[in-house]
């Protein structure tokens, strides 16, 4: 199976200031209802990888994470826009685990669950780590330049992982995910 790996806070949804705490402060970007059917049209899975480091910080319960992205998922669908899975990793960057982005535990617990191929499969995402893991994985990567991307797009500038595409927005990196796959 091919996959697009989506970012959640700045990529699907608006990015809240700090961390999105608060089911009622979720608020989907308008591109991303037509974005994901038109991946769930092409056959990919879309699978969500979430770094949710405000639960190993202490300031969110991880059954409310678990709400909110309940919540994303069933705004989603009632839109028709399929969300097959979504990975979080809730710890704090201190605690060294194997699943914050830019590590791949996610990528992979996704690949077992999923059957999924990596070198057919896409990454977007808003930070820098999104770029790196998607890199490491060996997918094709897409930086949109909603939530930190723009600040994401500077500082990427001297790395020696570069996006594969620069989108405004999630709907145009679908798009462009779609050419990519229609030319092979
Ligand atoms: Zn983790």
């Amino acid at each position: 199976m091919k996959a697009v790996f989506l970012d959640r806070d700045g990529t699907i949804n608006h990015e809240e200031s700090n961390y999105l705490l608060d089911l009622k402060k979720l608020k989907i970007f308008d591109e991303s209802f037509e974005a994901i059917q038109l991946l769930n049209q092409h056959g990919f899975k879309t699978i969500v990888v979430t770094n949710q480091s405000c639960v190993g910080r202490g300031l969110l319960e991880e059954r409310d994470l678990q709400k909110i992205n309940s919540a994303l998922k069933k705004k989603l669908a009632e839109r028709k826009a399929r969300v097959d899975s979504i990975y979080y990793c809730p710890h704090h960057p201190n605690d060294q685990c194997v699943c914050r982005k830019p590590k791949l535990g996610m990528f992979e617990q996704a690949v077992k669950e999923h059957k999924i191929s990596l070198k057919k499969s896409f990454v977007i995402g808003d930070r820098e780590f999104d770029i790196h893991a998607g890199k490491a994985a060996g997918c094709k990567t897409i930086l949109v330049l909603t939530g930190a991307g723009q600040q994401t797009l500077g500082s990427l500038k001297h790395s020696p992982d570069q996006p594969d595409f620069v989108a405004s927005h999630i709907l145009d990196a679908a798009h462009w995910i779609i050419r990519q796959t229609a030319s092979q």
